[in-house]
């Protein structure tokens, strides 16, 4: 695959030179816009597009499920770093029907760790659904992400969170009420 990979960013270059495209842009969203959204295939690209953005326009965070586990430290870091000092304004949590992390349960996690050798103690050391990060309902978790990241501490008062749920075939979205 690397090799494929290479040999394709070679001709993709150079066309981007050719047509002028590898000028240099800053890094920071042009819209002051951050989407939190699931590393879900059919999410690739279509978020950005059915939401009307091009690069340079938005940041995009991503993880399995758009959830905040344990916490979320992480997740909420980066946030609050893009609305202190990288210019976001408002904040996008896009969470998406048929999401693998609402279908996923503890007995097939637990099979494809034991089918890949992972030690039966580490398999009991965790509760799976916790590890995971399973989420029960897609509405229901952007939700809650977006009552977190507004109570974040570190998160100013004046940025803006929407939740949102999109179809991840259509792209269309609807949005998910606070309460
Ligand atoms: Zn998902």
């Amino acid at each position: 695959m690397v090799e494929e990979i290479l040999s394709y960013n070679k001709s993709f270059v150079e066309n981007r030179r050719k047509q002028g495209l590898d000028k240099q842009i800053s890094s920071h969203a042009q819209k002051g816009i951050m989407i939190f959204t699931c590393m879900d295939t059919r999410l690739v690209g279509l978020v950005e597009d059915a939401m009307g953005f091009e690069r340079g326009q938005v940041k995009v965070l991503k993880n399995a499920g758009n959830t905040l586990r344990r916490g979320g430290e992480d997740v909420l870091r980066c946030i609050a770093l893009g609305a202190l000092v990288m210019g976001i304004k408002e904040v996008f949590v896009v969470g998406h029907k048929d999401c693998g992390m609402r279908k996923l349960n503890a007995e097939k996690i637990r099979q494809a760790m034991r089918d890949r050798c992972i030690d039966e103690s580490v398999i009991a050391s965790v509760d799976l659904e916790e590890w995971a990060g399973i989420i029960p309902d897609e509405g229901e978790n952007v939700r809650e992400v977006v009552k977190a990241v507004k109570e974040y501490k570190f998160i100013p008062k004046d940025v803006e969170v929407h939740g949102m749920l999109m179809d991840p075939y259509s792209g269309e979205l609807q949005v998910v009420p606070a309460e």
